[in-house]
């Protein structure tokens, strides 16, 4: 099991004060710290990593947390800023800076600590719905998703196949089944119709994009795991820093 390795040599008498929390992605011990208006480096060593307060799922004493390195990770690896929680799926994103407390004041220059949820708000420039979450240059998550996964797919009525644009794998129960929404068929059909994944491409499918019903929450988070492990070992021969997406 790959463990943060400053967890170690903790200072941890956290223990005294109640059930250790741990991380649910890369299973390090949590700092019992649940205020969230200190500096905090990544990278500090000797110090536990601290909780995310993620809008939608933290609770002060919880057992079910992530650590914001973890959190950082995560929105990173879409390209984007905006990643889904580990625990519920919903889309959340550092706050941009315009914080007002008097806390967070000192720390504008610093990487961003606060989470918000993201909610949707604008028109796609693509597919044109409203309100959408617009993760970049205008269009949404799913038209994002998309066009950087542009699949095969299987026409349901006529078996021919059509590169679709689109995530269609979130309409569908399992990785084999049918969606439940219709895309306009091109081949035989001429109208719309529902797709199966090209079996060939089914691997291409983000994991943390598919439907809790596929159960690959498990190799999402060892997606992020390995990714955390990897900006490690970069930071501990300088390479990289830790940078924050929000532009
Ligand atoms: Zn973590
Ligand atoms: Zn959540
Ligand atoms: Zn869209
Ligand atoms: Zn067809």
């Amino acid at each position: 099991m790959a463990t943060d390795p400053s967890a170690d040599n903790t200072e941890a008498d956290n223990s005294s004060s109640g059930g250790v929390v741990t991380c649910a992605v890369c299973l390090s011990d949590l700092s019992d710290d649940d205020n969230d208006n200190d500096n905090y480096n990544d990278s500090a060593l000797g110090s536990l990593p601290r909780k995310a307060h993620l809008p939608c799922c933290f609770r002060p004493r919880a057992s079910d947390a992530v650590c914001l390195p973890c959190m950082r990770t995560i929105i990173n690896m879409t390209g984007t800023h905006i990643g889904r929680c580990p625990l519920c799926r919903s889309y959340v994103q550092f706050a941009s800076g315009s914080s007002t407390s008097p806390e967070e004041g000192a720390q504008t220059a610093q990487l961003q600590t606060r989470l918000e949820k993201a909610v949707p708000h604008g028109r796609c420039a693509m597919c044109m719905q409203t309100p959408r979450i617009i993760v970049r240059g205008g269009i949404c998550d799913a038209c994002d998703l998309g066009v950087n996964n542009r699949l095969r797919y299987a026409c349901t009525q006529c078996e021919r196949i059509q590169v679709i644009p689109h995530p269609m794998w979130r309409y569908m129960e399992t990785p084999t089944s049918a969606s439940t929404v219709t895309w306009a068929c091109h081949g035989e059909c001429q109208t719309y119709t529902t797709w199966t994944v090209w079996a060939d491409d089914v691997e291409r499918i983000p994991p943390e994009d598919t439907p809790e019903s596929w159960g690959r929450r498990e190799r999402w988070l060892a997606d992020v795991r390995a990714e955390r492990e990897r900006r490690r070992q970069e930071e501990e021969r300088g390479e990289v820093e830790w940078f924050c997406t929000i532009a």
